[in-house]
């Protein structure tokens, strides 16, 4: 069994909801647990600015899925969920779910990078996994404190429905 952090992220069609429901699907995946759950924040969009606020959270799973089955299951909650591919990068989207970390390890996929690339430079990543999993260590020996602060933004609002 491995220890997996997961990035939710939702700015449309509901984000409450959808967030709610994906961290279910989550829940059901087979062999799988939830040991946490992050609050859920508020963050403003990355690339365009005229689109809404997003829904940001990070959920700690426990599981026996492989990092590659993983991506494939998160890839089938999202478009349950109505996820569009579109062409826009970084636009509206009703769910978004980025693995960030797997155990204490590094992949180069094709088509799956963990820890995720912009791990470090992501407020509404790095806060809700220190709300969660305070003692983190990544695969590079630095620690989540060191990473945040490095970085500018000091704080996440609450995500208020
Ligand atoms: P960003 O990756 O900058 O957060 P995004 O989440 O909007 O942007 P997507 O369109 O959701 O990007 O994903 C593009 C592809 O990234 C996915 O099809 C997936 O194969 C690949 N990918 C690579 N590494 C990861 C990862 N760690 N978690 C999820 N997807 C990943
Ligand atoms: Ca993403
Ligand atoms: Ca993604």
């Amino acid at each position: 069994m491995y220890n997996t952090w997961i990035a939710i992220g939702s700015n449309i069609k509901n984000p409450k909801i959808q967030a709610d429901c994906a961290i279910n699907a989550l829940k059901n995946l087979p062999n799988t647990k939830i040991l946490a759950c992050s609050q859920y924040y508020n963050s403003k969009p990355l690339g365009t600015r005229n689109q809404p606020n997003f829904l940001n959270a990070v959920v700690k799973l426990y599981t026996n899925l492989l990092p590659r089955e993983l991506l494939k299951k998160i890839k089938k909650i999202e478009n349950n969920q109505g996820r569009q591919r579109n062409s826009i990068k970084w636009g509206p989207r009703s769910l978004d779910l980025d693995i960030l970390l797997f155990e204490n390890n590094i992949y180069k996929f094709s088509d799956l990078i963990i820890p995720h690339y912009d791990l470090y430079n992501r407020s509404f990543f790095l806060y809700p996994l220190m709300e969660i999993s305070p003692n983190l260590i990544f695969p590079d020996g630095t620690t989540l404190a060191y990473r945040l602060s490095k970085i500018t933004c000091k704080k996440l609002k609450l995500w208020k429905e």
